[in-house]
């Protein structure tokens, strides 16, 4: 079921048990603001998430209120990971689902880095 995106944060929820270790990922790379591994049901030949080591509940709430080092940070690893995994050539796509209209699921912000083929047009 979609979640609102913002509102309290949910420490339970599962993207704050990977960050605390509670259940494993497979990382693709960190730095001291956030944490890039492969999505466990990829909708792509690459499919990654890129969240935010602090406790946010979407784009909305990062934007509002996190620090400018996390959010330079953040942007860097989506970058990084992109050309670290051979991406920048062809192309990729980052998307992030905010809330109940775009069915936001995980409700801690994550971006969904997409490539590794042709994606076709944007969904409306
Ligand atoms: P949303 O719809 O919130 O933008 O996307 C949530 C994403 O998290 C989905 O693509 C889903 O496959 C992924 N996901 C959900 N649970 C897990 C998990 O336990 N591990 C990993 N690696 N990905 C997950």
């Amino acid at each position: 079921m979609a979640v609102s995106g913002i509102g309290p944060y949910d420490r339970e929820n599962i993207f704050a048990k990977i960050l605390r270790g509670d259940i494993p990922c497979r990382k693709v790379a960190e730095n001291d603001v956030a944490l890039a591994f492969h999505d466990i049901a990829p909708a792509a030949p690459v499919h990654v998430l890129v969240i935010p080591k602090g406790a946010y509940v979407s784009l909305a709430d990062f934007s509002a209120r996190a620090t400018d080092t996390e959010i330079a940070g953040f942007t860097r690893l989506v970058g990084q990971v992109a050309r670290d995994l051979g991406l920048d050539s062809e192309g990729y796509r980052v998307l992030s689902n905010m809330g109940e209209n775009a069915g936001q699921e995980v409700p801690h912000f994550h971006v969904h880095l997409f490539g590794g083929r042709a994606l076709g047009p944007m969904l409306a």
